[in-house]
């Protein structure tokens, strides 16, 4: 499935009630913290990992992240391409406890145009 085929999947279902980058950024909050709390019932309360219901909520960020790339005007390839070079210029041996960040540097490849749409 492509991005663009999971995209229209996804906006079948979406609300066009109210801002969409910030129910976005509620949805992506609220279902991280279903996994938080599997993963508290795990570690305090002693239950099983649930992998069924973890892939489930992945799916749920996963959602979340479709329709906030396309309302952004960015796509997962991009993200993952510029998070990689972020990732390699912050660590370029390996992960390291102490980094020094140079995040204008780090961020000198956007383009400072607004991307948000209607702006
Ligand atoms: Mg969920």
């Amino acid at each position: 499935m492509t991005s663009e085929q999971y995209y229209d999947g996804c906006k079948r279902t979406w609300s066009n009630k109210g801002d969409n980058l910030e129910h976005c950024v509620y949805g992506l909050i609220t279902e991280s913290a279903e996994i938080l709390d599997m993963l508290k019932k795990h570690k305090f309360y002693g239950r099983e990992l649930d992998m069924v219901n973890l892939r489930e909520e992945l799916g749920d960020l996963e959602y979340y992240m479709s329709i906030l790339y396309k309302e952004i005007g960015y796509s997962q390839d991009e993200a993952r391409i510029d998070n990689i070079a972020k990732l390699s210029k912050r660590y370029p041996d390996k992960f390291k406890d102490k980094v020094v960040r140079d995040v204008e540097d780090e961020l000198s490849h956007i383009d400072n145009k607004p991307i948000i749409k209607g702006l």
